[in-house]
């Protein structure tokens, strides 16, 4: 089942339940539960991950979901979406 390695497979993990595999539901599923403040994998509130690498994601993509220090130490990547393009 692993057609997808790192974040769209995950992606698709949270979003199955309840939901149908139809990709355009993640927007409109993300709108309706506020995911500000908690780890995008297992929904802890504290020992977020905020260091450089978050920063830097953070200037490079519109959305970058937060993720737990343990989570991340576990292997799983931040989410990031929207990539934003650069000008020069
Ligand atoms: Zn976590």
């Amino acid at each position: 089942m692993f057609l997808f390695p790192g974040s769209i497979m995950q992606d698709v993990m949270i979003v199955k339940e309840g939901q149908n595999c139809q990709s355009p539901i993640e927007t409109t599923y993300y709108t309706d539960i506020k995911m500000d403040d908690i780890c995008f994998f297992c929904g802890k509130i504290d020992n977020l991950a905020d260091g450089e690498v978050i920063q830097e994601l953070q200037r490079k993509f519109g959305t970058v979901r937060l993720i737990c220090n343990p989570c991340w130490q576990s292997g799983k990547e931040p989410i990031t979406r929207n990539k934003k393009v650069k000008r020069n």
